[in-house]
């Protein structure tokens, strides 16, 4: 990816999702870095308590010495001191994502919604690799949301075009998923549908073959992370993987790629 400290616009007579510049802007993934950190920490909260199994209650405990935990972006145990989760793992990684969209999309008008999901990327890969789950507390509030975040510069920038691309691709997306869901159960779940209809709104609203090469990616970096873990004995050929970190990982790279959408 080439990096480009200035700022160009390809046309700037028309602003709009085909108007981003090219490569990465070092400005705006500086501020996406520190907006990433802030972030990360809220997210390591959320990342704690919804770390369990399908139905259970909110973690709300110290993992070490079972005392509740209070304050709601608490790192350590109050009483023990131990850790609540790895260590500096959530503020480094929503840094970095939020440092490649900023990078990528600062100063567009879709910055937010992009932002929107990469934030909320970090948190579900987090729980997906913890406990192999999708909570629908986060995937589904996150509809509207990412709706109205894509609605607004579709309005001001009149690009009605591709926004009623990104809700066909985001009902695309879901139900290829869902297709492959039944007739691979054990596979993919219910989880990983409805992440896949966000990650399409967003891929969609970038344009066609954003989508096709989002989730394409999604397949290509779970079979290339399966083998790679298969070679060193990590996992067996009976091993369940959670799919959620490899469709958002796809998504995101095809977001980084793509020359920009438009009406
Ligand atoms: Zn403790």
């Amino acid at each position: 990816m080439a990096l480009n400290s200035s700022f160009t616009r390809e046309d700037v007579s028309c602003p709009g999702p085909r108007a981003y510049r090219e490569g990465m802007n070092l400005g705006w993934a500086a501020a996406g870095a520190m907006v990433g950190v802030p972030t990360g920490t809220v997210l390591r909260s959320v990342i704690f308590q919804m770390s369990v199994p399908s139905g259970s209650p909110d973690r709300t405990a110290c993992p070490h010495c079972g005392t509740t935990v209070t304050g709601w972006r608490a790192i350590r145990c109050g009483h023990c001191r131990g850790h609540l989760a790895v260590p500096v793992l959530p503020e480094l990684v929503t840094a970095a994502v939020l440092a490649l969209l900023f990078g990528r999309f600062g100063g567009a008008p879709d910055l937010l919604a992009f932002g929107f999901l990469g934030a909320l990327g970090v948190a579900l890969s987090a729980i997906d690799i913890a406990v192999h789950r999708l909570p629908d507390r986060l995937t589904l509030p996150a509809y509207p949301v990412l709706v109205a975040l894509l609605a607004v510069p579709a309005v001001t920038g009149h690009h009605g075009g591709a926004l009623a691309r990104a809700l066909l691709a985001g009902v695309a997306l879901a139900v290829g998923y869902l297709l492959l869901a039944v007739l691979r159960p054990g596979q993919l779940g219910l989880g990983d549908v409805k992440l896949a209809g966000l990650a399409g709104l967003a891929l969609g609203w970038l344009g066609w073959p954003t989508l096709v090469l989002g989730a394409a990616l999604g397949f290509v970096l779970c079979a290339v992370v399966s083998l790679a873990l298969l070679a060193a004995r990590r996992i067996s050929l009976h091993s369940a993987i959670c799919f959620g970190p490899f469709l958002l990982g796809g998504a995101m790279l095809a977001m980084l790629a793509s020359g920009g959408g438009g009406g």
